[in-house]
């Protein structure tokens, strides 16, 4: 196979050598004029040009005429008329259409999105009027139209007189247009070449004859190597595919291979992933795709645009999150650091919004941390645009605020690569296409004109200047005028090959099927991917076609349009199946060294803990509590990562309460009801002796809420939800009070207890909810909670909490110690859980020997064995074991967030491609 290449020269059809390149040269060089149906393809062909002379040693030419077919029709109307009228570009002529959608009424026109699609659905049938059927455009031969069909009729009616009365030309209508306009004229036209198109329709044709003497491209030798395949699943399909253009590239660096494949756009990371896993060695081969993605998706764009909208209204706070991370926002990395540690800080204060106002942003109470000539340059761009804003302006007012804008904003901000000033320019070319919507002198608001730039965003593509990459991945119809070295076919099963699609739904479905349109019936997409077929089988030497036999879970079946050409398809052979032992993207690595914690001469002490728990050294602070052994416990390397390095997870800001927020409610409430007198009470005697219980609780949790929820949280809920929660709050605490009656007598010595037990020479400060004293004297521990636990959490070798039995082996003496217990706060599952001395003496006289605290009582030895345990722990934090190292692999990991620090999902056994792909949102 790569012997073939080895004789190739690079260049369109490269490595070819064929009829059609050496015809496609000639005609350049003689001054002719080539007509593509494809941007990518007159691209192509231009470059190759110019290689072909730089190799002949020329260090001048003229340029080669070449041009795809909307641009020939373009400039041949520049070239052949004086015509004023104003030819439209496409984002022109969709909002004139929308405008007409919007005002006849329609009912799915009421909100902006579906009004776009239905103007765009409106375009594209007078497109496809124009190109396959012009006599409908007659408004008398639609007379007969009915339902959708009408409605589009009569729009098409009112784009007419908008047309005629404003002096402008779809582009839809060009070919019509300037038919007579060739017919009529004398100049001479040079010759045409055609390359690239699978069939032509007789407007094309006609275009072609009025223009003077034109020819199709030869069609190449047909390919001397045609292989079908067969792969048990895609995922095999496309390593076989990855793996043959690596042994190509390998025995060829120069060769040049074509990728087909149907919906490159939603392949194109799974695409990414397989040319990348089956890369050559460490180097990927180099590849590209033949469609960009849409500009949106590019960081700088995105941030331009975020920051635009800021300026005017809120954004989501993971928005906030991604602008700060991509550095486009600030003049330099040291503004972006300090909005990101700004970011850290609100959250570290229970400050955090799903949304943010500029103003709210620049004005919390931590904006002190704000970089302020990042704050100057945003509200000074505030500022300017406040003053602008209050007029509707002309679109092209808006566009030139938009670069004034940007440019006292400090947009982008740093140092660009190449792709990124192509990225600036294409930017540019929208925002000035938006501009362009003024052409009717229309005036809009500044909220209209973002809208239109974010969908002008989103409908441009950006594909980086070609590199010439090795591999080209394309679409069938975007491969028009290809050619490689060797061709491969992906997805060649009965039901994507011939494509199939639906009719337009604006059109009566028999005007579609007499004018042949696309999709109108299955004969016309075979014909069309016959013909797609037959080219590409004349556009390389060598084509391979394959398929997956089982898709999305569903068998599939081998196209029969390429076993017509390609014979039934076989397994994949041997030499395409990639060896099973690939480089790995991840090497993993075995990191035996430890950095002790006495080690480090100092560690910053991060403020604001929101448990106000910190372990100690003598010399050192870290953060945490008794989470940094429970951490320890759970991941040596999450411990490691959190009270050393600082490494956080952050829950997404909620619009109402967030579940931690009313869990820190709920054990406020109860500490205030426990506190003791004067407002609370101590003992089980005061709590039975309360006339009200309802009222009593009602008090502390109208109280406690006034006092914990932040006031920036205050002001973003209704002050109705707030009574609803201390509704809630009121009726939880209420039902556990009533619960707490049925116990046998008890005092609460403390709630909130502190305590700094040293454990082999950490200092631990720890907080604990509440310690009881029952009626043999002894204390029992208790921590409340509202989700789901059990004591089985404490279970050695590797308990998956270790706060209680921390307590009981280093906090209080083994003579107190009655106990420890979960107090499971939660609507209809109120009780204890844990393990006491002697439940049925000092819990509840009414346990039987079946329950689980009479059979699993607190014993000296368990005590012993966690007090050994938590003391090894302690040894390993302060020797510096950080293995990545989960307990419970994926349980364990689902709830800890540093996935991304650790890169479990590279390690992990058992992690598939698709757990891969889950991962990235593909
Ligand atoms: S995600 Fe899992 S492996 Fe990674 S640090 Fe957390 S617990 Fe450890």
């Amino acid at each position: 196979m790569p012997a073939l290449a080895n004789a190739s020269p690079p260049a369109y059809n490269a490595g070819m050598g064929s009829d059609s390149a050496a015809e496609l040269d000639a005609w350049l060089r003689n001054g002719g004029l080539v007509v593509t149906a494809s941007d990518r393809a007159a691209r192509a062909i231009a470059a190759a040009y110019h290689h072909a002379r730089r190799a002949e040693g020329l260090t001048a030419w003229q340029a080669p005429q070449v041009l795809d077919w909307q641009r020939f029709l373009r400039t041949a109307w520049d070239e052949q008329t004086t015509d004023g009228r104003l030819l439209l570009n496409s984002f022109q002529e969709q909002s004139l259409w929308a405008g007409i959608v919007a005002d006849s009424g329609h009912s799915a026109v009421l909100l902006e999105g579906p009004r776009d699609r239905l103007a765009a659905l409106a375009m594209e049938a007078h497109r496809l009027l124009c190109l396959y059927s012009p006599k409908f455009l007659a408004r008398s031969s639609r007379a007969s139209w009915q339902q959708d069909a009408a409605a589009f009729s009569q729009w098409l009616v009112a784009f007419d007189e908008i047309c005629r009365n404003g002096n402008l030309l779809s582009m839809s209508r060009l070919p019509l247009e300037l038919n007579p306009v060739l017919q009529s004229g004398q100049a001479e036209r040079p010759p045409l070449l055609l390359a690239g198109f699978d069939r032509l329709l007789p407007m094309q044709r006609s275009i072609f004859d009025a223009w003077g003497h034109w020819q199709e491209m030869a069609a190449g030798e047909p390919a001397g190597t045609i292989r079908s395949y067969s792969a048990a699943d895609t995922k095999d399909e496309l390593a076989a595919c990855a793996h043959w253009c690596r042994s190509w590239v390998a025995a060829n660096p120069r060769a040049r291979l074509l990728i087909v494949t149907q919906d490159v756009t939603l392949r194109r990371g799974e695409l990414e992933r397989a040319f990348l896993k089956h890369a050559n060695g460490d180097r990927a081969a180099p590849f590209e795709f033949s469609l960009g993605i849409p500009l949106i998706q590019t960081a700088l764009a995105r941030s331009a645009q975020l920051l635009l909208r800021w300026l005017a209204g809120p954004l989501e706070e993971h928005e906030l999150d991604w602008l700060f991370s991509t550095e486009s926002a600030t003049a330099n990395s040291q503004e972006a650091f300090a909005l990101q540690a700004m970011m850290r800080a609100v959250r570290r204060r229970g400050l955090e919004r799903t949304q943010w106002t500029l103003r709210a942003f620049t004005q919390q109470p931590v904006s002190g941390q704000l970089p302020a000539g990042w704050v100057q340059r945003m509200l000074s761009a505030q500022r300017h645009l406040e003053t602008s804003a209050q007029l509707q302006r002309s679109p092209l007012d808006w566009a030139a605020l938009v670069s004034e804008l940007l440019e006292t904003l400090g947009w982008p901000g740093r140092i660009m690569s190449s792709a990124e000033f192509q990225i600036e320019r294409r930017w540019q070319q929208v925002v000035e296409t938006c501009g362009s919507l003024g052409f009717d002198g229309r005036r809009v608001a500044w909220a209209d004109f973002l809208s239109d730039l974010t969908r002008g965003l989103g409908e441009t593509l950006f594909a980086p200047e070609s590199e010439d990459a090795a591999i080209l991945i394309a679409g069938p119809s975007e491969s028009a005028g290809l050619t490689a070295d060797a061709i491969w076919f992906l997805g060649a099963d009965e039901d994507s090959w011939p494509a199939r699609g639906s009719m337009h739904p604006l059109l009566p479905f028999d005007v579609q099927r007499e004018a042949e349109m696309p999709h109108a019936a299955p004969q016309f997409d075979w014909e069309l991917a016959n013909a797609i077929t037959r080219r590409l089988l004349a556009s390389a030497h060598e084509v391979h076609f394959s398929f997956a036999r089982q898709k999305d879970g569903v068998d599939t079946r081998p196209s029969r349009l390429v076993a017509h050409y390609a014979g039934s398809p076989q397994e994949l052979p041997s030499d395409l199946v990639p060896p099973v032992s690939q480089h790995p993207l991840a090497v993993p690595f075995a990191d035996s060294s430890r950095i002790c914690f006495n080690a480090i001469s100092e560690v910053e002490s991060e403020t604001g803990s929101t448990n106000g728990a910190e372990a100690r050294t003598p010399n050192h602070v870290v953060r945490g509590g008794s989470t940094v052994l429970t951490s320890q416990s759970q991941c040596p390397f999450k411990a490691f990562a959190t009270a050393r390095l600082g490494a956080q997870w952050w829950e997404p800001a909620e619009v109402g309460l967030s579940a931690s927020l009313r869990g820190q409610l709920l054990h406020a409430v109860l500490h205030s009801v426990w506190g003791g007198p004067p407002d609370g009470i101590r003992t089980q005697d005061q709590l039975n002796a309360l006339p009200d219980l309802r009222a009593f609780v009602a008090k502390h949790a109208r109280r406690t809420i006034a006092e914990k929820i932040p006031a920036a949280a205050h002001e973003q809920m209704p002050q109705r939800y707030l009574e609803l929660e201390e509704q809630r709050l009121t009726r939880l605490v209420s039902e556990w009070l009533d619960f707490e009656t049925t116990r046998l007598p008890f005092t609460v010595a403390a709630t909130e207890v502190d305590a700094s037990p040293t454990v082999v020479g950490l200092t631990l400060k720890l907080r604990l909810d509440r310690v009881d004293r029952v009626n043999d004297g002894s204390l029992i521990v208790i921590d409340y909670k509202t989700g789901d636990v059990s004591p089985k959490s404490w279970e050695l070798p590797r308990p998956d909490d270790v706060q209680l039995p921390l307590y009981a082996g280093f906090a209080i003496s083994d003579a107190e110690l009655g106990g420890l217990l979960f107090a499971k706060v939660r609507p209809g599952e109120l009780c204890f859980t844990g393990r006491v001395g002697d439940a049925a003496s000092t819990l509840f006289s009414d346990l039987g020997r079946s329950s689980a605290l009479v059979k699993n009582p607190l014993t000296a030895e368990q005590l012993i064995d966690w007090r050994e345990h938590i003391e090894q722990l302690a040894r390993d934090f302060l020797a510096g074991r950080a293995e990545v190292d989960p307990r419970e692999y994926p349980t364990t990991c689902k709830r800890c967030g540093l996935h991304t620090l650790c890169r479990i999902q590279e390690s992990a056994p058992g992690t598939s491609d698709d757990e891969e792909s889950a991962e990235s949102g593909q």
